[in-house]
């Protein structure tokens, strides 16, 4: 097997009984995604001290230290996550020019854990999309098929990942974007529980929703990475103080007690007849491996990518405050600024740096927000965003775990959507809701379409219950048998 093709367990395997060379690995996974990223685009920066540092822990090894559980291991990271001394753009021009002086905590994790950033991942701007076509940098090709999207905001670390440019990915999600591409691209995308994974260094899109999580290519790599980067942080006081659990179970193959609930809303006519068919059969081999399989109604999931859009745009708006040119981001090119009124300043500034997508939601959000509309708009998505909580609340006294699809096509070719905001946004139909109400969710590779894109499935769990979650994964991707099927890419 080729070294890019192996498991992290695999790996760490090789690398501790000397059969290969932390540097081996890293300059292997290094070398193909700089001669792959020409057509992919997944990357927006290589970090080009990632051999140096393998080099690093190989001295660390001789000199009998164990480094850590990811040692040598090559990580790609979106780039909304902060990297010392490593450019950090959020795939917008007004980053472009930005290196963090620290580390995200998700990254100090995996670093700590002897892991090494192989590169930054292309994103849409700001994670403000569902196809990586928004971000500055440029569209990501998907590898299954290059005229078609990778999906997005995470379209750069399911792209790399699918294509075996790293051993595992980081993305984040705010209403789908580590599970719509890993669906798109036939991965693994975990979204932990809100409050599981720390915030702190991630450049902020939508504060009560953003988290980020694993995309990798099997279930059990999600584990290893989920847990490396979980629990509470004091840099971020959302995140839970409670115990992470051991998700890298023994592969279990039964879900014999398993009751697996099915939203009655879900069932639309806009659902793709490939999407329909793999998600029946994820049901129908649930239900061979001996789970229960129950109907629930969410009625208020009808509405959840309204609200979504309405919570989502406010905090953005908001958050992107920030980037004015002085404290923060892009600062126009004046002759003299003496001459310029402040406001003015703000405006080039903020104009220049900012591309469309993103205006259009620091507009919606500044409208929902202001006097005279905040209750209509903004406080009313709050009051139905806790009902919709109170609804799952309910339905997961009946069921373990929800399956459902992750969105309602696979992959569109590129330019297919993108001057369609409002139909880009309907399709995160799926998806938001699992953000809304804090929820962990997570795709998984279970079919590919006619024209032989890959397709996911959806699995939502309670609050903290990614154990669960996991453990019907396993099951489901053992009888898959997906993971094996890698995009046929070369340079
Ligand atoms: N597609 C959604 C949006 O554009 C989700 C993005 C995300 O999860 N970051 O907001």
């Amino acid at each position: 097997m080729k070294t890019t093709d192996l498991s992290i367990k695999e790996l760490r395997n090789k690398i501790q009984s000397r059969e290969l060379s932390a540097t081996q690995v890293v300059e292997t996974f290094f070398n193909r995604a700089q001669s792959l990223n020409k057509k992919l685009n997944a990357f927006i920066t290589l970090n080009e001290r990632a051999i140096d540092e393998a080099k690093h822990l190989d001295q660390r090894l001789a000199a009998g230290e164990n480094p850590g559980p990811l040692t040598g291991m090559p990580i790609a990271i979106k780039d909304m996550l902060c990297t010392q001394g490593i450019k950090t753009t959020a795939g917008s021009k007004m980053l472009s020019q930005f290196v963090p002086p620290y580390d995200s905590t998700v990254v100090a994790r995996l670093k700590k854990a002897g892991a090494i950033v192989i590169g930054k991942t292309n994103l849409d701007e700001f994670a403000m999309g569902s196809s990586n076509e928004t971000s500055y940098f440029g569209a990501v090709k998907n590898p299954w098929n290059l005229d078609y999207v990778p999906g997005g905001s995470s379209g750069g670390s399911a792209a790399a990942q699918a294509a075996r440019l790293a051993v595992a990915s980081i993305g984040t999600d705010t209403g789908g974007s580590i599970r719509q591409p890993a669906s798109f691209c036939g991965i693994v995308g975990v979204k932990p529980t809100y409050g599981r994974v720390s915030r702190y260094g991630i450049v902020a899109y939508a504060s009560s929703l953003d988290q980020a999580g694993p995309m990798t290519t099997t279930v059990s790599d999600a584990a290893e990475i989920l847990e490396i980067i979980s629990g509470h942080d004091q840099h971020d006081s959302t995140t839970s103080q409670k115990k992470v659990p051991n998700l890298i179970v023994p592969q279990e193959k039964s879900m014999k007690g398993f009751k697996i609930g099915l939203i009655k809303e879900y069932e639309t006519d806009s659902l793709n007849a490939d999407v329909r068919k793999t998600v029946h059969s994820a049901v129908e081999t649930a239900k061979m491996l001996g789970a229960e399989i129950i109907e629930i109604n969410l009625p208020l999931t009808q509405y959840a990518v309204p609200i979504y859009y309405l919570v989502a745009a406010s905090e953005a708006s908001s958050n992107l405050a920030r980037y004015d040119g002085v404290r923060f981001g892009h600062r126009s090119d004046f002759h003299s600024l003496a001459a310029i009124e402040l406001e003015k300043f703000y405006c080039r500034n903020r104009g220049e740096g900012f591309g469309s997508e993103v205006q259009r939601r620091i507009m919606i959000g500044t409208y929902a927000l202001s006097s005279g509309y905040y209750d209509a708009y903004y406080n009313k998505a709050g009051q139905v965003r806790r009902l919709l909580t109170e609804q799952f609340r309910n339905a997961f006294q009946k069921c373990d775990v929800i399956l459902s699809p992750v969105s309602t096509t696979p992959a569109f070719k590129i330019g297919e959507r993108i001057a369609d905001p409002l139909t880009m946004y309907l399709n995160d139909i799926f998806t938001t809701s699992t953000n809304l109400a804090g929820l962990p969710g997570m795709s998984l590779p279970f079919g590919f379409s006619t024209q032989g894109l890959p397709i996911g499935v959806q699995l939502t769990a309670d609050h903290f219950n990614e154990e669960k979650m996991f453990t019907v994964a396993y099951a489901l991707e053992a009888a898959a048998h997906l993971s094996e099927r890698i995009p046929n890419v070369n340079a």
